[in-house]
């Protein structure tokens, strides 16, 4: 893959290292040979960020990667339970420019995804720097963004500028647990599905699963398989939602009371944009999901872009890489243009 050598990919940006000096510093990134600010800061290293890296990588555009874990794909390797499968056919959940191998099957296990994705940054030399959690992004009025991120390992304070940014936190960054009356005060164990591994330790007990979306009923399945009593409560009158928890005691809408040793809230995810991102006219609503409706969804204002957060999986994600990649691209390219011809 040497002709895909990304002249401005994440190989060659400063480490913070060099552009901090202690407290708040500045890094800047080289320009990758092509003149002015041609830089994107973007973050989030899971399955949008590395996507959008490698199309950026591939079209030799400068690049920044944030990520505050000290891995790529943390949702997979360390916040997903251990039988996971894609839920989607391999054909709907490859990256761009890259399928899977063959021999995986119509539904890739989390073990096999986890090795196309490092197989992925390797390939397309997608380097984040890792631990760096984004506290702050905002525009100054002008063409750059100011991205402020904490390092994890120095507890300093990071800053990093770009004309572009591309968010790619997505939609699945927090886990979501509702509010319960009384669940602070619950005697038994109470996990979100994002912590859940397997029913091993669960044998022989009483378990109640929140929601039954595709990690729900999952969860539910293996909790069983693994000598658990598992019990599914759902909005439905059939398997009716917890009202309130007394002590041990949790009541249904039905008003029948049951007790449990644990509660696995399989109720989704939210979004945290909200919390770092300023300035993004309007680009997502009050709970951080994608305003805009196709086909630009993906593009804000300012050279702000977003990736993933259209609930269209990794097939969206990959639309939405490549479109961000070629509409940096163009707008590279006229820059180019007008600066050459005012010369
Ligand atoms: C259990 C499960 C199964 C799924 N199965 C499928 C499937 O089969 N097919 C499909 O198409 N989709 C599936 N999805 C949906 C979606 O494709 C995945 O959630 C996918 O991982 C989304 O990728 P992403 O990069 O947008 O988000 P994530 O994988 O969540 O990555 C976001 C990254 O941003 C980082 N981050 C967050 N906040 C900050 C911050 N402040 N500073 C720096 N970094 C930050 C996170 O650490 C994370 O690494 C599934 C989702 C879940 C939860």
């Amino acid at each position: 893959m040497d002709g895909v050598a990304c002249s401005g990919g994440g190989s060659r940006l400063c480490s913070s290292g060099d552009g901090v000096s202690g407290g708040i510093g500045a890094t800047d990134l080289d320009d990758g040979g092509s003149g002015g600010d041609k830089v994107v800061v973007q973050r989030g290293v899971g399955p949008a960020g590395i996507a959008i890296a490698a199309c950026l990588n591939l079209l030799s555009i400068p690049n920044i990667v944030l990520e505050r874990e000290d891995c790529i794909a943390s949702l997979w390797k360390k916040n997903s339970y251990d039988r996971l499968k894609l839920h989607l056919a391999k054909k709907y959940c490859t990256l761009p420019h890259m399928p899977f191998p063959s021999h995986f099957p119509t539904f890739v296990s989390k073990y096999m995804f986890i090795q196309y994705l490092d197989n992925y940054v390797a390939q397309f030399n997608v380097n984040p720097l890792f631990s760096r959690s984004v506290e702050s992004a905002s525009h100054d009025g002008g063409e750059k963004w100011k991205v402020e991120a904490r390092n994890a390992g120095s507890g300093e304070m990071e800053v990093f500028e770009g004309r572009f940014l591309v968010a790619a936190t997505g939609e699945n960054c927090e886990g979501f647990v509702p509010k319960v009356l009384g669940l602070e005060g619950y005697g038994g164990e109470v996990l979100h599905s994002s912590e859940y591994d397997n029913g091993h330790t669960y044998s022989g007990k009483d378990v109640l699963v929140v929601g039954c979306g595709n990690s729900g009923m999952e969860i539910a399945y293996d909790l069983c398989n693994c000598g658990a009593r598992a019990a599914i409560s759902i909005r439905s009158p059939v398997f009716p939602s917890i009202m309130s928890i007394d002590g041990d005691n949790i009541e249904f809408a039905n008003g029948k009371t049951s007790k449990f040793h644990a509660i696995v809230f399989a109720t989704g995810y939210k979004s945290n944009v909200r919390k770092w991102l300023k300035d993004d006219g309007a680009l997502f609503n009050e709970d951080g999901m994608q305003e805009k409706r196709s086909p630009y969804h993906w593009k804000g204002e300012n050279g702000l872009y977003c990736v993933g957060f259209a609930r269209a999986g990794l097939f969206g994600i990959s639309n939405d890489a490549q479109n961000i990649a070629k509409d940096i691209s163009l707008i590279l390219a006229n820059k180019r243009i007008v600066e050459q011809s005012n010369k």
